[in-house]
């Protein structure tokens, strides 16, 4: 279904902003007004429509911002979210809503050219990292004059952000690449990411009807090879690994208008014999603290409160500047930043965590209490042949060292089954450590071996129907650890910030600063993007269930 979204800001400086806002599509059309005050979500329930409420969420305007955000930046994101179950994104023009095109705009590189350049469809395989990479993508695209559509059908360009950790993933995206066999020469699609880097120019020879392969390495280069497809080239690749610099635009397009991410650490200097991440986004690369800090302050202004540093081994991060900032203080000089009220961070590498770390998130209540360390095998010996750099006991310390806080932290993980050589031995090592550690939560995988890795070309692979056998052991068990853990915070009350709502009357979600889900009743109708306290009446394996506390 395609939906047109069109808003009128009517905003003072200090005073509350009236919305008016109209939404069009081939099936229905809604009118709606409204007012809001402060946070970045309102309700509109006035409708031409009669059976269709709809509540949009403007993302980044906050009163007293928007003409400077008009004058910033001409583009923003919105949100719709409404009865019918959309949950889509919307370019929203602000600059020619307000009446101020004229304003220049801030110049991003050579990019911002105003006319209509068509209309761009990004789906994104993968895990956080590549979502956040697809953000800045479309910030770029947009920047260009592009426009966001939510269907490949409508969309000139297509593209694809890829991810090849696990066969299953990468082969998706192959799949999806030969539904334009036949109609490819109407389109222009490109292949982004982990796939592209790794398969490179022979994306081209399996899919001719592909004009760019851009691996992750080289995002930086995208803006280049975007201006080298407008200006007629047929096919344009970015595959350099050896660059030392990170992906950074001056328009990111987030998807979320409560939790920012941001990338602090690009690619991975660890060598784990099953992972491709090495090879496909290349050596590491840490951004500046200073450029860092600007962008978390930047976020805080348009109104993001959390934010998520993200790395694949983000507890690794050396900042280039002459202050060589730790990664501890790095957290603490974003959790200072006014305005912030969570910092997560993901993904840590056992090897790396240090107790300044821990003492950090002891002192620093908006740093959530939630660590996510992959641990990969409970065996030391498979954890050798992985090449994790850590044995079962070392890994054990340092749970220890973080479950020795003086405040509660979640540990949660991602373990593999079946890599080659795991013997039953091996695979009880691992089930007796989930016993052990006792984790919050867990990721667990089958073995996916991959190109290039060291792994794949190791002996005694185990069969995929064991794998799959072991698999759904370590679930079960991880389910039963789950269960009676969340038993144990029926009556307990939590602070949580409010992500969704549900199709049904007064039902809102949100997570806690230990990353669980609570779902709970409330009667308040504007609770998106705020933090409310939750008591806990209920628990499943996976999410907590509770009432809403209203304020005293
Ligand atoms: N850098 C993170 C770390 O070292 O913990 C992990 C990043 S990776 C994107 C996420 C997870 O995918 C890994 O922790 C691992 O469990 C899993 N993974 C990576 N390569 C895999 C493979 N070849 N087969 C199965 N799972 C894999
Ligand atoms: Fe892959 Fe290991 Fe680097 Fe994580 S630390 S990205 S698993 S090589």
């Amino acid at each position: 279904m395609r939906v047109f979204l069109i808003l009128l800001l009517i905003g003072q400086q200090g005073r509350a902003t009236r919305l008016v806002g109209r939404i069009e599509s081939r099936k229905f059309k809604a009118e709606g007004e409204t007012n809001f005050g402060s946070g970045s979500s309102f309700d509109s329930q006035r409708s031409t429509f009669n059976s269709f409420n709809f509540q949009l969420e403007l993302v980044m305007v906050a009163p007293g911002h928007c003409a400077r955000i008009a004058r910033s930046l001409s583009r923003k994101t919105g949100v719709i979210n409404c009865e019918l179950g959309m949950t889509k994104p919307f370019d929203v023009e602000l600059g020619r809503l307000t009446g101020q095109e004229s304003t220049p705009r801030l110049s991003p590189m050579n990019l911002a050219s105003g006319r209509e350049r068509g209309t761009f469809f990004l789906e994104t395989f993968g895990c956080q990292m590549n979502e956040h990479d697809s953000e800045k993508v479309a910030g770029v695209l947009l920047a260009r004059g592009y426009r966001q559509v939510e269907t490949p059908e409508s969309a000139g360009l297509i593209l694809y952000n890829t991810c090849s950790i696990r066969e299953k993933a990468a082969q998706k995206v192959f799949s999806r690449l030969g539904e334009y066999r036949e109609k490819g020469e109407e389109k222009i699609i490109g292949v982004l990411g982990c796939v592209a880097q790794q398969e490179g120019e022979n994306i081209f020879k399996r899919a001719p009807w592909v004009s760019i392969v851009c691996g992750s390495a080289s995002y930086r280069k995208l803006p280049e090879l975007i201006a080298q497809l407008e200006s007629g080239n047929a096919r344009v690749t970015g595959l350099d690994l050896d660059t030392d610099e990170t992906f950074e635009t001056e328009v990111t397009r987030r998807n979320n208008p409560f939790r920012a991410y941001l990338t602090i650490i690009e690619g991975c200097d660890k060598a784990c014999t099953y992972c491709v991440v090495p090879y496909t986004r290349g050596p590491e690369r840490s951004r500046a603290s200073d450029a860092i800090l600007h962008e978390v302050r930047q976020l805080a202004e348009l109104g993001y409160s959390e934010i998520q540093l993200l790395g694949q081994t983000v507890n690794s991060y050396a900042d280039p500047m002459p202050r060589r900032m730790r990664f501890a203080e790095l957290l603490l000089a974003v959790a200072n930043v006014p305005g912030i009220r969570r910092v997560r961070f993901t993904t840590s590498h056992p090897s790396d965590f240090t107790p300044d770390i821990v003492e950090a998130i002891e002192s620093e209540p908006k740093l959530c209490d939630h660590v996510h360390l992959p641990v990969q095998s409970g065996s030391t010996r498979v954890l050798r042949e992985m090449q994790r750099t850590y044995t079962r006991e070392e890994y054990l310390e340092k749970i220890a060292m973080i479950r020795g806080a003086n405040r509660s932290i979640a540990i949660t993980t991602d373990i593999i089954v079946g890599f080659p050589g795991e013997s039953d031995v091996d695979f009880a090592e691992t089930l007796s450590l989930l016993d052990e550690v006792k984790y919050d939560g867990m990721f667990a995988f089958k073995y996916s071996p991959r190109p290039n890795t060291p792994a794949q070309r190791m002996e005694d692979a185990i069969p995929e129907e064991e794998k799959g056998r072991r698999l759904a052991i370590l679930q079960d068990r991880q389910r039963e650890i789950q269960t009676a853990c969340h038993a144990t915070m029926i009556g307990s009350t939590f602070e949580v910030l409010v992500s969704g709502k549900s199709r049904r009357d007064n039902q809102w979600s949100g997570y806690t600063s230990s990353h669980r889900i609570v779902n709970f009743a409330s009667s308040g109708t504007e609770l998106l993007g705020t933090y409310v306290q939750v008591r806990v009446t209920g628990a499943t394996p996976n999410s907590l269930v509770g009432e809403h506390l209203a304020a005293s």
